[in-house]
């Protein structure tokens, strides 16, 4: 599949669910209405898209959310999956979780070909952890990244970086997740979804700030690492670890963009910072075979925009796209 832009899109990122056990703040709203189930794709009708996608060229599937652990019976949608793991089809079928159920379910995944995960984690400190996530238990989710390693999975470490929240810790999150053998990527808060008031400018802080910032503790190299997402890694010296940014805001990462997102009910997007989109649930639904599926992918692909234009400052409070985080999956 190749977009109007001649990029080529290899890797598809699924919301398997909109609901999720923890409420950060940037995230969501504490009082979220999620959608009705009769509205959501059954696991089967997600494991028939995404193989489609497979099929057009897809090479990196990564299954997200909310939180796609406490899908109920998730692993089943891992299995199927992973058979185009077996095949060579597929090269990568990963994840990103907030950590709280891996300790249920990190043998599982890595029997099933899951290499490495994303583990969002923004503070390791407990009452802090509590603040930002609403209802989430840090020891909890640390039991977690410990069956995971114990499981053989490589981590990376997401940190969404909040001014006035975990700024004053991000020398002591290198030194962790390094420690550790994870690498760490540090994220900019994107305006999306409606979380009340002007939360969102006083939380955004510029990741090209924190970069000089943490170049005071550590020497920074630039990195020729790719893992086929919008991170920009760099080597530090210090602890022989990888440090990643994501900088939707200071740097636009769009024009090498090889990603669209489904969501949960079927709807594809093109681009995480525009609000265009296209139902797949309809011809999905409409025949057994793909045929309509087929031409609706292609149409969609046909559409994908050339960029987003998030912005946030005194005059754009609003957020940029009205969805949450959690329907597209971050
Ligand atoms: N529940 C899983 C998790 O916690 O990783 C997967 C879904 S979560 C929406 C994916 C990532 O998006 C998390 O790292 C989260 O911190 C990030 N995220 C959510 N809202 C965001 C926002 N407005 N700006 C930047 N990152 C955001």
């Amino acid at each position: 599949m190749i977009d109007p832009f001649g990029r080529h899109i290899s890797y598809l990122r699924v919301s398997v669910t909109d609901r999720c056990d923890f409420r950060c703040v940037y995230c969501m709203a504490e009082d979220m209405t999620f959608l009705p189930k009769s509205e959501v794709l059954s696991l089967e009708e997600l494991e028939r898209l995404c193989s489609a996608f497979v099929r057009r060229g897809v090479k990196k599937l990564r299954m997200t959310g909310g939180e796609p652990l406490v899908r109920k019976n998730v692993m089943s949608l891992f299995r199927g999956l992973g058979r185009h793991l077996e095949t060579g089809a597929l090269e990568e079928l990963t994840l990103t979780t907030n950590g709280s159920q891996l300790g249920k379910y990190a043998k599982e995944l890595a029997a099933i070909g899951v290499k490495r995960v994303n583990v969002s984690i923004d503070t390791l400190d407990k009452e802090k952890f509590r603040e930002i996530t609403r209802w989430g238990d840090l020891d909890q989710v640390m039991r977690g990244l410990d069956a995971a390693q114990d499981a053989g999975l490589q981590i990376k470490i997401n940190a969404v970086a909040l001014r006035g929240v975990n700024d004053t810790e991000f020398d002591n999150m290198i030194r962790w997740s390094h420690g550790r053998g994870m690498d760490l990527t540090f994220i900019e808060v994107m305006p999306m979804g409606e979380i009340g008031g002007e939360a969102r400018l006083d939380q955004y802080l510029p990741l090209s700030l924190l970069r000089s910032e943490i170049g005071r503790s550590f020497t920074l190299t630039e990195s020729a690492h790719r893992t086929g997402g919008p991170a920009r890694y760099f080597d530090v010296a210090e602890t022989g670890g990888r440090l990643g940014f994501i900088t939707p805001l200071t740097h636009n990462f769009c024009e090498s963009c090889n990603r669209v997102r489904l969501t949960c009910t079927g709807t594809l997007y093109m681009c995480l910072g525009q609000e265009d989109a296209a139902d797949l649930r309809a011809p999905l639904r409409a025949s057994e075979s793909d045929e309509l599926l087929d031409r609706a992918i292609s149409e969609a692909i046909a559409r994908k925009p050339k960029g987003h234009d998030f912005i946030i400052d005194r005059r754009h409070t609003a957020p940029a796209v009205r969805r949450h985080m959690s329907v597209t999956g971050g």
